[in-house]
């Protein structure tokens, strides 16, 4: 049966535009299994506005750190209760299997809400005395209602990451998820409605990022904009939200080097690199997906790696055995498998993949790609790809390998895999991205920024990151004794 879900959720009520309805498709079926409507300007407008009234009354923007702690804690706890239907709801829209869903995504979302509310008992606040005849201090406030605006590719994780934080310094938000896999965020924020929550703390509005995400982030009412989605996207939003100067931050896309140096644990470094572009189907920012390996060591790494690429278990993703599932939609895997011929063109050597495994006969599933090149230049070194599409390239020195990992637009993540700790240094030192892993693949620490150099972004998520982004910082100044006053319009 198709399910229609609605166009948005403004407090605790769902609204059906009915209008441009969206299909959502189940990719390792291709079937249609519901449908969304775009929310209209008019829908956007009672979103915000709904967040807006509930901000002004203070009953979420003025509670307790206490309070707010527990209602964060009680939205954990829901999302724990119901991770096994939110991982199910998750990996059916987006083809995640269902063990990362459960695992790594839900886990994730409901850390995330625990994570904030740990974070605003700890807050600090500046003084400054030096000056003894003043006392100055700076006080955090909420900031209003901010816009958020998801991807399709982790959208629990990422989603519930940004309610988390916008809420946990006593904003509203209004969230918008990717039209391509809506679900999973759609059942998150009905779950939240059911916690102590105030309603309109949290709404959301489905739909087209051209009409409803703009509408959103244009709105009047929407006073920031958190953004994660591709760099183009992050263009036109950012233009957007310049018109009524509204801070932004922006997680965007990304073409990770993954150094492999001769010294490394190899074992470790090959176990590394396979997740680092295979792990969430490819599909991931922050995947390594250029691997960078020394000349005296590349053959046979090349080899192993290939083997092991070869024998990940594509299958369902409800399957428990499955290590990687379908690509979200038909027009993503075209344009994936499209980087084959690119990397041909450019006098790439295709290793394995990139064909179509026999046993399914719909969804779509593709074998995982490795190619190996020469040039850093070519396309497939500098365009993000977005899929399991790992592309080999080497070097002898170094520097060359800090120079071909720096060579590209973007600049989100670098793994190093080295057991030296001098080079680890000096790696960690000269590359340019805003995370760099040494010796492991994907560890997010929280309360520490996730955010991109160049192309990849601006701003970050994380602890710090976040209470900056979220919360205006007012300087409040009062004398310590009575201060003499020129007096003005008084001869003297
Ligand atoms: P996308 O840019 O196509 O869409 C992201 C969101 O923006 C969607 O909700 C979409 O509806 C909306 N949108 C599109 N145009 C808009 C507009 N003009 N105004 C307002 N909203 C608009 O990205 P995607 O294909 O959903 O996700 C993949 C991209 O996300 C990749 O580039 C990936 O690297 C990036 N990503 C980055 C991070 C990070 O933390 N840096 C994490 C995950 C994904």
């Amino acid at each position: 049966m198709i399910k229609s879900y609605p166009s948005a959720i403004i407090g605790k009520d769902s609204i059906d535009s009915g209008i441009d309805t969206i299909d959502i498709i189940d990719p390792s079926t291709e079937l249609v299994i519901g449908k969304i409507g775009n929310a209209t300007s008019k829908e956007v407008d009672k979103a915000v506005s709904t967040a807006r009234k509930v901000f002004e009354n203070g009953v979420w923007s003025k509670a307790s750190v206490p309070n707010r702690q527990s209602i964060l804690r009680e939205i954990a706890d829901v999302i724990d209760k119901n991770a096994e239907e939110l991982a199910h709801i998750e990996s059916g829209n987006s083809g995640i299997p269902l063990k990362q869903a459960r695992e790594r995504h839900v886990r994730r979302a409901a850390y995330n809400f625990r994570f904030f509310a740990d974070y605003i008992g700890q807050t600090v606040s500046e003084v400054y005395e030096q000056n003894p005849d003043f006392l100055t201090i700076v006080r955090r406030e909420p900031i209003g209602v901010a816009a958020l605006i998801a991807p399709w590719n982790a959208p629990i994780a990422l989603g519930s990451m940004k309610i988390a934080a916008a809420i946990a310094f006593g904003n509203s938000c209004v969230i918008k998820p990717s039209e391509e896999a809506p679900l999973g965020v759609i059942r998150l924020v009905e779950l939240i409605n059911t916690t102590d929550l105030p309603s309109g703390v949290v709404n959301l509005v489905n739909g087209d990022g051209r009409l409803t995400g703009d509408a959103l982030v244009r709105n009047a009412g929407t006073d920031l904009v958190s953004f994660t989605g591709g760099t183009s996207t992050g263009r036109a939003i950012m233009a957007a939200a310049a018109e009524g100067l509204k801070p932004v931050t922006m997680e965007l896309g990304g073409k990770s080097a993954n150094i492999i140096f001769e010294d490394a644990n190899l074992e470790r470094a090959l176990d590394g690199a396979l997740l680092g572009i295979f792990t969430n189907n490819g599909q991931q920012c922050l995947a390594g997906s250029r691997i960078l390996v020394h000349n005296s060591i590349a053959k046979d790494f090349k080899a192993a790696f290939v083997q092991r690429a070869k024998r990940i278990r594509i299958g369902r993703p409800e399957d428990a055995n499955t290590q990687m599932g379908p690509l979200a939609s038909r027009a993503h895997r075209d344009r994936v498998l499209g980087f084959i011929e690119i990397a041909k063109k450019d006098g790439a050597k295709v290793l394995t993949g990139g064909d179509s495994p026999e046993e399914f006969e719909k969804g779509f599933y593709i074998n995982p790609i490795v190619t190996e090149i020469d040039s850093n230049a070519s396309q497939v070194c500098q365009d993000e790809i977005f899929g399991p599409f790992g592309t080999f390239l080497t070097f002898d020195t170094e520097e060359e390998a800090y120079r071909m990992a720096n060579d590209t637009s973007f600049g989100l993540v670098s793994y190093v895999w080295s057991e030296n700790v001098n080079r680890v240094m000096r790696a960690q030192e000269a590359l340019r991205s805003g995370v760099v892993w040494i010796n492991t693949p994907m560890m997010r620490e929280l309360r520490a920024p996730f955010g991109g150099y160049k192309d990849s972004g601006i701003g970050a998520e994380g602890g710090r990151a976040c209470e900056t982004f979220y919360t205006y910082a007012k300087t409040v100044t009062t004398p310590r004794r009575e201060l003499p006053l020129t007096k003005l319009g008084i001869d003297e």
